[in-house]
C-alpha cells in the first residue's frame, strides 16, 4: 500500500487521516502535543471541564461523513442535539434578545425587543441562505486553483450570481441599509468574528455566515466539542492510523520536484509517498522547507484576529445565561478599530461567554458553571500582553458583574488563561490568529494557499491556514478536497 505522512494532528490532520485510510493508505499522523485536536482540544480543573477552543458547532453532516465513509454508523461514535437557541444577547443598557433557532420566534423576538420589521429579518436570512447557494459548489468544496472548477455549469451559475455576493460593499454597510435599529446592525455584523474579520472591512458577502446558523442549524456535541476530536481519533485509530504523540517534524525531505519524507525530533528520516502538512502553511514553508521557493505572496497576507480566553470555575447557576451569551461593547466601530488597526484591546470589550455545563452538568461540580470566556484580541504582534490581560480582566469583571448583578470576581474558584502567544506556541499558528488569513480582503479567498503545493507533486496543505479557510467546517472541507487532489 501506498503511505501518508500527515504533519499535525488538528481538526483538519485527523480528517485527512481517516479519508486517506479509506483510501488504503498507510497513514502516520505526527503531533508534536501530547494531545491530538490542536486548537479543538480540552482540559480538566478542579472539577471542571473546559473545551480549549471552538464553541459553537455548525454543519455535522461534515463530521458524519467521515464515519459514513468507513462504513459506521455516526451515532456510534459521536453524537449531538440541535439547538432551539442559538445565544442569548446583552447589551449594557438592558436591552436582552434571544436568538431562536426557529425564523418565526426569531423574527418575532426581534419585533417585540428591537422594534425591527421581521420582514427586514427574514429577507436578511434569505439572502444569506442565496449567497451560501452561490458560493457552496464554487469555493467550498473544489480547489479553487484547478481549471475544472471554473469550467462548468456550476461555476457558469455562480458567474452569473456573483453580483448578488455584494465583494464592493462592506458588511457593516450592507447590514446598515437593511436594518433601522443599531443594534440589529451590530447583531449582524457579530458574524465577521466567526472568521476573524472586521465587519467594517470585510465583504458584505460574509453575510453568508448567519445561514449556518439559522437555516442550517447550531449544534451541540453531547460529549462537549473535544467528542468531535476524541471521536475521530478513535475511528482513525480503528482505521489503523497511528498517531505519534509528542513528536515534532522538524523538516520536510526533498528530493527535486518531491517530498521523499519527514524529519521528527531527534530521529532518522522517515520516507512516505506522500505528505499532508496540518500545520499552518506559513510555518511549514518557513520552518520545514526553508530552502524551498516562499510563496511569499500568500505567506504575507494580513493573519485573522486571535483571541485572549479565561477559563473560569464559577461557584454558582445563572438561570438567566445560556449555552452561547454574548454582552455586547457600546462602541463596535471602536472596538473593531482596536483591534484591527490599532493591534490592541477595546477598553469596552465585547465578551463571549460560554458554558457548557447547560447542556453537559458533568462539566461542572453540583451548583457551579463552567465559563469559558472570549474576547476578539489582535493578533501576536509582540504586544504587552501581561499587562493587556489584567487591564482587559479587569473591565471583563465590570462588564458581567454590571450584567448579572452580582460580584463576579468573588464567583471564580479557578482559573486559565490562553492567550495569543499561547495559542500560537500550541498549535504552530502564524500570529496566534485564530482562523489563518483574514477575510477583510474582498480577493481573500483568492489569497489562501492552495491545497496542495506547486512546487512539490505530493505535497498537500489542510487545515484554518488554507483554502477553504479556518473554522471546524472549513477544515473538514480542506481535508476532502486535499485528498480528493491524493
Ligand atoms: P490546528 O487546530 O491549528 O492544529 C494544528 C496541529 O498541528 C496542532 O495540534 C499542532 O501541535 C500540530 N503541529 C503544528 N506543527 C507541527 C509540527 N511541525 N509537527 C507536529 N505537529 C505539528 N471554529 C469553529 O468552527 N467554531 C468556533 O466556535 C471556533 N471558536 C474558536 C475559538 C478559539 C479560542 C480558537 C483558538 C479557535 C476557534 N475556532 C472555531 C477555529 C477552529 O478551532 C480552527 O479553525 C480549527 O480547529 C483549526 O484546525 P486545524 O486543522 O487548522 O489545526
Amino acid at each position: 500500500p501506498k503511505s501518508a505522512a500527515i504533519v499535525g494532528s488538528g481538526i483538519a490532520g485527523i480528517a485527512a487521516a481517516v479519508r486517506l485510510a479509506v483510501k488504503e493508505y498507510e497513514v502516520d499522523v505526527f503531533e508534536a502535543n501530547a494531545y491530538p485536536g490542536g486548537k479543538l482540544s480540552g482540559f480538566g480543573q478542579d472539577g471542571f471541564r473546559f473545551d480549549a477552543g471552538p464553541s459553537l458547532f455548525t454543519m455535522p453532516q461534515l463530521v458524519d461523513e467521515l464515519f459514513q465513509l468507513a462504513g459506521r454508523n455516526p451515532k456510534d461514535y459521536f453524537d449531538y442535539i440541535r439547538l432551539d437557541e442559538t445565544c442569548r444577547y446583552f447589551w449594557d443598557d438592558g436591552t436582552r434578545l434571544t436568538a431562536w433557532a426557529d425564523r418565526t420566534a426569531f423574527a418575532r423576538e426581534v419585533e417585540t425587543n428591537l422594534g425591527e420589521s421581521a420582514e427586514h429579518l427574514l429577507a436578511h436570512l434569505d439572502d444569506s441562505a442565496t449567497k451560501y447557494a452561490i458560493t457552496e459548489k464554487l469555493f467550498l468544496h473544489r480547489s479553487l486553483h484547478k481549471l475544472s472548477t471554473w469550467v462548468n455549469r456550476d461555476a457558469l451559475h455562480g458567474y452569473l450570481n456573483l453580483p448578488k455576493l455584494e465583494v464592493f460593499k462592506t458588511m457593516n454597510r450592507a447590514n446598515e441599509q437593511r436594518f433601522q435599529n443599531p443594534k440589529l446592525v451590530q447583531f449582524f455584523n457579530r458574524y465577521a468574528t466567526y472568521n476573524g474579520s472586521d465587519p467594517y472591512q470585510t465583504p458584505a458577502t460574509m453575510n453568508i455566515i448567519p445561514h449556518l446558523e439559522y437555516n442550517i442549524g447550531a449544534f451541540f456535541p453531547r460529549n462537549g466539542m473535544i467528542g468531535i476530536t476524541n471521536s475521530l481519533v478513535r475511528l482513525a485509530e480503528e482505521l489503523g492510523v497511528r498517531f505519534h504523540f509528542n513528536t515534532r517534524v522538524t523538516k520536510l525531505v526533498t528530493e527535486g520536484e518531491r517530498i521523499v519524507g519527514v524529519v521528527t525530533e531527534g530521529a532518522e528520516p522517515r520516507l512516505y509517498d506522500t505528505v499532508v502538512s496540518n500545520m499552518d502553511v506559513v510555518s511549514t514553508f518557513r520552518k520545514l522547507l526553508p530552502n524551498a521557493r516562499q510563496p511569499e505572496r500568500i505567506l504575507r497576507q494580513p493573519k485573522s484576529s486571535s483571541g485572549l480566553i479565561f477559563y473560569w470555575g464559577i461557584k454558582r447557576e445563572f438561570s438567566e445565561l445560556g449555552l452561547h451569551n454574548i454582552f455586547f461593547s457600546n462602541d463596535y466601530r471602536t472596538e473593531f478599530d482596536r483591534i484591527f488597526n490599532g493591534k490592541t484591546l477595546s477598553d469596552d470589550p465585547t465578551v463571549y461567554l460560554n458554558i457548557t455545563s447547560k447542556h453537559k452538568p458533568d462539566d461542572a461540580p453540583p451548583g457551579c458553571e463552567n465559563w469559558f470566556i472570549l474576547i476578539n484580541a489582535p493578533n501576536n504582534s509582540g504586544q504587552d500582553w501581561d499587562a493587556l490581560i489584567a487591564r482587559t480582566r479587569q473591565q471583563v469583571i465590570r462588564k458581567l458583574s454590571q450584567n448579572l448583578g452580582v460580584d463576579v470576581a468573588a464567583l471564580i474558584a479557578c482559573e486559565s488563561i490562553l492567550d495569543p502567544r499561547s495559542i500560537e506556541s500550541r498549535t504552530s499558528s502564524s500570529q496566534g490568529a485564530l482562523y489563518g488569513n483574514s477575510s477583510n480582503n474582498r480577493f481573500a479567498a483568492f489569497l489562501r494557499h492552495a491545497n496542495f503545493s506547486h512546487q512539490f507533486r505530493n505535497l498537500y496543505f489542510v487545515g484554518g491556514s488554507v483554502h477553504p479557510g479556518g473554522g471546524i467546517p472549513l477544515c473538514l472541507l480542506s481535508a476532502k478536497i486535499a485528498t480528493d487532489l491524493i
